[in-house]
């Protein structure tokens, strides 16, 4: 693949023989393949210990692909300033479906000193309160058989187990998903778990193992055929594994003492005390503009971001959103410049050249807009500031719902069937409809929900997005 590529392209200058596996990543979707394995391989320039293992536990496509192609894939930036790399930080990649024992002993290796996890928001099976859900059925399943786990938690839990028993050191355990607070998530649902079968590996866990809040950021579409296609005539070769994003990356991560975390700083990772704030920013600012520029997108008919964005009033409400609901509400962070930071997020939105589906970032919405706006929509409630925008787009998910079913379209979320049941029942009465979705308390809080200031606005924004389903503004 290397020998045949343009002269453009860039590609590894070490010794790909020479490396040594370092790095257990669960999860090698898009945005692993775009943000992490970068930052990797410029590591494994200098430092050849820390190349990847990549363990798929879902579907084998991608894992099949990379084994295929020697681990190698494209990387390509979209936008100003933009470039083409092969990335090389991939040395394995396999199914733990496929094999489990690899999997356990990857896990559970001595060399394996850092995991990392990719795995989606619901691959944390967490329930409404951020704790793992012990009703959850692959946690059902990981409990009763601690040794042939089903989730990533389950899998965590078994490799830690291996290395407890082996009387080795545990490894650094990073969740890289769009997570609140993910790793003292991450590490409350190891434990969690692991106390359901053994109080001894639990409390171990909790005395040894280091799992570092991070927030992660680079907008990674999925990679089309289009953008494959495209590709392939650049490079004379297809890439199936391939992956684009933005030029933007930024990878912020808990300072804790500990040699994984000193090598990502050294491969240009910013290490310091106050991820939490980072990711809250991160998280309120560009994934809560994103779900609702995704939904209220949808609703105008437009398909990609960057239209998007473009659209005049759609435009203005999310700038407003951000600036008059969003930013207030968060504590100053060391090193970010709130208004700076907001204009760079919608700057970013507005890249043409980023082909990025309001239907893709409408995935998993039941799962994403507690995180993303409802957090954010408490905390306003409370302290006495609006929340107009932000209920809106909270309606505009639930249009997006009666949408799909009344169109008999499949929605991409765990919670499809009982959302699917709930829109067709809806009739267009913006308090009765917005009712039903409130009942959900998988997705509102209780208290929440019954906020009469949160109710109203949230039917006033149900009234508008019916509007803006008709072509008119409100
Ligand atoms: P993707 O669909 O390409 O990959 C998702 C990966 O998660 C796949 O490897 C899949 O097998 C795995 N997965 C899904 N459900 C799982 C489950 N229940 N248990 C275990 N593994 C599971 O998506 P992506 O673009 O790679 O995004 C993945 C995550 O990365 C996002 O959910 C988000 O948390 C984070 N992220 C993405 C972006 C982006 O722009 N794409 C930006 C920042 C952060």
């Amino acid at each position: 693949m290397l020998h045949a590529l343009p002269a453009q392209v860039a590609r590894p200058a070490y010794d790909r023989t020479q490396l040594q596996p370092g790095i257990v990543h669960i999860g090698p979707g898009a945005f692993h393949r775009a943000h992490q394995a970068a930052f990797i391989d410029t590591l494994l320039h200098d430092d050849p210990r820390w190349a990847i293992t990549a363990i798929a536990l879902r579907s084998r496509d991608t894992t099949d692909t990379l084994r295929a192609q020697d681990g190698l894939f494209t990387l390509k930036t979209l936008g100003p300033g933009s470039w083409t790399r092969v990335i090389g930080a991939i040395r394995d990649a396999f199914s733990a479906q496929d094999d489990p024992s690899g999997a356990l002993t990857a896990l559970g290796a001595p060399a394996t000193r850092l995991i990392t996890l990719t795995i989606t928001e619901k691959g944390y099976c967490l329930d409404g309160n951020g704790q793992l859900d012990l009703s959850h059925p692959d946690i059902v399943h990981d409990i009763a058989r601690p040794d042939a786990p089903r989730s990533a938690i389950g899998w965590l839990v078994a490799g830690l187990a291996r290395r407890k028993a082996a009387g080795t050191p545990p490894p650094v355990v990073m969740s890289c998903d769009n997570l609140t607070d993910n790793g003292s998530r991450l590490r409350e649902a190891v434990v969690r778990l692991a106390r359901q079968s053994d109080t001894g590996l639990a409390g171990w866990i909790e005395r040894h193992t280091l799992f570092p809040r991070t927030m992660v950021d680079s907008i990674t579409p999925a990679s089309d055929p289009a953008f494959l296609d495209a590709l392939e005539s650049e490079l004379g070769t297809r890439d199936d594994a391939a992956v684009c994003r933005e030029v933007f990356t930024s990878w912020v991560i808990e300072n804790l003492d500990c040699e994984p975390v000193a090598a990502l700083g050294r491969a240009g990772a910013v290490l310091t005390s106050d991820v939490r704030g980072h990711a809250l920013a991160k998280l309120r600012v560009l994934n809560g503009a994103h779900s609702a520029l995704a939904w209220m997108g949808l609703a105008l008919g437009y398909q990609r971001v960057s239209e998007a964005i473009s659209d005049d009033w759609l435009g203005a409400r999310i700038a407003e959103m951000i600036g008059q609901e969003i930013l207030p509400g968060l504590a100053p962070v060391q090193g970010l410049d709130p208004d700076a930071y907001a204009q760079g997020v919608l700057a970013r939105f507005a890249n043409p050249a980023i082909s990025h589906k309001l239907s893709q970032i409408a995935w998993d919405s039941s799962q994403k807009l507690p995180v993303r706006l409802l957090g954010t929509v408490a905390d306003n409630l409370q302290a006495g500031r609006p929340v107009v925008h932000l209920a809106r787009a909270a309606a505009a998910w639930m249009r997006f719902v009666v949408r799909a079913a009344r169109e008999g379209s499949a929605l991409t979320d765990p919670l499809q069937e009982t959302l699917l049941v709930a829109g067709r029942d809806c009739t267009g009465d913006p308090a009765g409809d917005t009712a039903r979705f409130l009942e959900m308390e998988q997705v509102f809080p209780p208290g929440l929900a019954r906020n009469p200031d949160f109710r109203s606005a949230l039917s006033r924004g149900y009234g508008d997005i019916l509007k803006l389903e008709r072509g008119l503004r409100p």
